[in-house]
């Protein structure tokens, strides 16, 4: 007989929420190939940290913690699994021992989504992750992405060890391989302390947007929520490492920065966020090995449901015009 997946999450009032397979958002595990919308997937790498390793788990981590996942948002009043199809592919293969491998099977796997014209959020894996991801977006859509980068780092720094593809220089190489889009790149949550002043040099020279902490908590929330610039229909993707929160928020990651939002303050601006062709999106950096009572692995929980939420606006509202 053939499996015929009907898209929607395990009820929690048949199988109790601690129950059943682990899965994203307790939904069904289904091939790429399968008519779907949106497909949700980790990658389980770590080989590009530059200090405390562990996000390879953060995949089975997060699968874990989004038991507790729900569907309707109470602020956008819709809910993802009435607007979207979506579904668990599984994990990416990736080779723990071999970046350049795993970065090519990384491209390859994203690349075999987007042929399928799906979208899609990832849990990462460390942010060396999201370049071999980006390298498939802009193969296929042929167009510099527009780009939101969470992050307390401006990830944008020079080699390492003599290495160029370590977490901390994905973003200069986005920019520098013209997947992204500099002028219409902006990155929340930046904070010292730096290596240097040099290191704000290429975002200074690119006209990055930086929106840093203090910028978020000059004013009240609502201020600063009116800074945040409207994206056009360029497609878009957001890559959001769980350090841009404040250790006290994200315990549980691989370079801690103290000073960093709250979870709060990142759920208002994934929601004040205007992007009307968001494509995908990650989440990078939860690191499970320092994780405490899953606070981080929650907040990775959470962020996907944001992203999710900004891909079923964008359906609703194209429904609504064919209509
Ligand atoms: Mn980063
Ligand atoms: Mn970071």
């Amino acid at each position: 007989m053939e499996f015929k997946p009907d898209f929607q999450p395990l009820s929690g009032r048949e199988f109790p929420r601690f129950s059943a397979i682990k899965t994203f958002f307790r939904l069904p595990v289904v091939e790429i190939k399968e008519k779907f919308d949106v497909a949700l997937f980790g990658i389980p790498y770590d080989g590009g940290v530059s200090y405390r390793p562990g996000a390879r788990f953060a995949p089975t981590e997060v699968r874990n913690a989004s038991s507790l996942g729900r569907g309707f948002h109470w602020n956008r009043e819709l809910n993802i699994f009435e607007q979207l199809k979506i579904a668990d592919v599984g994990d990416c293969p990736t080779v723990p021992i071999d970046q350049n491998q795993t970065y090519e099977k990384i491209e390859k796997f994203v690349g075999s989504i987007l042929k399928t014209n799906k979208k899609f959020v990832a849990v990462g894996g460390d942010h060396s992750t999201t370049l071999p991801v980006l390298r498939a977006l802009k193969k296929h859509y042929k167009t510099p992405l527009a780009f939101v980068h969470f992050d307390a780092h401006l990830d944008t720094y020079p080699a390492a060890w003599g290495c160029e593809y370590h977490h901390g220089a994905f973003a200069r190489h986005a920019v520098e391989e013209g997947l992204v889009d500099p002028k219409k790149m902006l990155q929340i949550g930046i904070r010292g302390p730096l290596a240097s002043k040099e290191d704000l040099a290429f975002v200074k020279k690119h006209k990055v947007q930086v929106k840093t902490v203090d910028d978020v908590r000059a004013g009240s929330l609502d201020q600063f929520l009116k800074t945040l610039p409207t994206f056009d229909n360029t497609p878009t993707y957001i890559s959001f490492d769980v350090d841009c929160l404040d250790p006290a928020f994200a315990p549980g990651t691989g370079t801690p920065v103290v000073g960093g939002l709250t979870s709060y303050e990142t759920q208002r601006i994934l929601r004040a966020l205007k992007i009307p062709n968001l494509v995908g999106g990650d989440v990078v950096e939860i690191c499970p090995p320092a994780d405490h009572a899953d606070i981080t692995s929650l907040v990775g929980v959470d962020v996907m449901f944001e992203m999710l939420c900004l891909m079923a606006n964008a359906a609703q509202k194209k429904r609504a015009k064919k209509a």
